[in-house]
């Protein structure tokens, strides 16, 4: 006697729906999964990402730490972590013959600088253990009829599957989201998270290139502040610390029509006063020397002649000369420089969308919807979003990789629950 085998359809060919799918395959090869993805690209922002190098994950290895690089969705992945850390991570492709390496940052890469690698290791699995893959198949419908779901495709093709896995990653826009609004399921709504500080026609604009290793930047009128690497370009400031502003910043900035004043203190050691102190006992030691020349604080030459500048001293001042109200200016711009910033711009080395399916929702232990057996969400479709460095992509291994065995456990009649311990890798 034969039996049917089961199926299920993971829907989106991107980092999270490709670990589902061939997770799922591997752990219970009585499973027939197919992906399907709207357009003709597999694992496109997987090609692209970490500037064609894909940040893979990141070197933290503590599941406290690494949950507080996640704006949204901090409580559910400290859950999920249990299951499949970036230690899990790093272990499967190695496994699979793709060695990651750790940058001084801790952003961690395939050892051959070459997103490839993670696409073609990928694809091989989808090889091996026979998930099928149909492009040009975007589903437009999904709902549960009985015991099998039935999916409508925008160019009206049908299909039913027992399983159902959501990894159709970020839309952009609320409208985008209705057909899984349909579902049931609320949206949190979406956000841009991960971009740079438009600062138009602004003098400092003019440092474009220049680098400052550890700044503070607040936002003003709020809660906002990041310390860390900021960097000067054409059009305003970007830079990890800016970065990380904007992903935590995301619903905050976006009420505020991205227009608001950012205070930059570069030299976060430093306030106003004690600042003084140690700028009046340097003065006094050097009152023959042209400002110019003593860089203070040691921030690159080219930011320290702007301050100068703009607090009214010019390269032939000396200390002696220095008029009190043009010191009292350099140390506020050195602790506190504020600009207006107006407008964003799209961080293209890694953007997401903040937003997505209700956490409460669904089961951190199996992905699976608490509304609609037998439905798994995996990835950026979550409202889970990390800053930049390797999160996004640690989150959409994580999440597939759990519901593909909650998937294979519930149909080789295996499952256990998260605290009776992992699966093999
Ligand atoms: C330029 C760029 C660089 C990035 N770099 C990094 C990085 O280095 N490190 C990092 O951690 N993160 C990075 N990210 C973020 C990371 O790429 C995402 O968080 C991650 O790809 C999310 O994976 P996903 O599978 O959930 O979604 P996606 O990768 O977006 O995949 C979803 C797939 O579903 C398909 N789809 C959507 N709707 C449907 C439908 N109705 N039917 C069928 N298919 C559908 C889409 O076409 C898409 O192929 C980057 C993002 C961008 C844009």
């Amino acid at each position: 006697m034969t039996t049917m085998k089961k199926e299920l359809v993971v829907i989106g060919g991107g980092a999270a729906g490709f670990f589902c799918a061939v997770n799922a395959a591997r752990m219970n090869p009585d499973l027939h999964v197919i992906i399907l993805e709207k357009t003709n690209k597999l694992l496109s922002k997987v090609k692209v990402s970490g500037g064609g190098r894909c940040n893979v994950t990141h070197a933290l290895f503590e599941i406290v730490e690494m949950s507080k690089c996640y704006p949204r969705g901090q409580n559910f992945v400290k859950k999920s972590f249990h299951q499949f850390f970036t230690t899990d991570t790093i272990k499967w492709f190695e496994e699979r013959g793709v060695k990651l390496k750790a940058e001084k940052d801790g952003r961690m890469f395939p050892v051959t600088d070459s997103s490839q690698t993670i696409i073609e290791c990928l694809m091989n699995e989808t090889n091996s253990y026979g998930v099928e893959i149909r492009m040009n198949s975007e589903v437009r419908s999904l709902k549960l009829e009985g015991e099998k779901f039935q999916l409508e495709l925008s160019d009206f093709r049908h299909l039913t599957s027992d399983f159902v896995c959501i990894a159709c990653g970020g839309y952009p826009k609320t409208s985008m989201f209705q057909w899984l609004g349909d579902l049931g399921h609320n949206i949190s709504e979406p956000v841009p998270s991960l971009f740079t500080f438009n600062l138009p026609k602004h003098p400092i604009n003019e440092l474009m290139g220049v680098s400052v290793e550890k700044a503070r930047v607040k936002i003003e009128g709020s809660k906002l502040v990041e310390e860390g690497p900021v960097l000067m370009t054409h059009w305003g400031l970007s830079g990890p610390a800016v970065l990380r502003l904007s992903a935590w910043g995301a619903r905050e900035l976006s009420v505020k029509s991205y227009e608001f004043k950012a205070h930059i203190n570069w030299l976060p050691e430093f306030n106003e006063q004690n600042l003084k102190e140690q700028f009046q006992n340097f003065r006094s030691s050097n009152s023959s020397k042209k400002i110019v020349n003593h860089n203070f604080g040691f921030l690159p030459n080219r930011l320290w002649q702007f301050l100068l500048e703009q607090s009214g001293v010019n390269n032939e001042t000396r200390f002696a000369d220095l008029s009190s109200k043009s010191e009292n200016l350099l140390i506020k711009n050195l602790v506190d420089y504020v600009v207006d910033v107006k407008g964003k711009t799209t961080f293209k080395e890694e953007f997401v969308t903040a937003g997505g399916i209700k956490l409460l929702e669904v089961d951190a232990n199996t992905m699976m919807s608490k509304k609609i057996p037998n439905l798994f969400f995996a990835g950026e479709i979550l409202d889970v979003d990390g800053v930049t460095g390797g999160f996004n992509f640690q989150h959409a291994w994580t999440s597939g990789w759990i519901a593909a065995k909650a998937v294979a456990q519930y149909t080789s009649g295996t499952y256990k629950s998260a605290t009776q311990g992992k699966l093999n890798g």
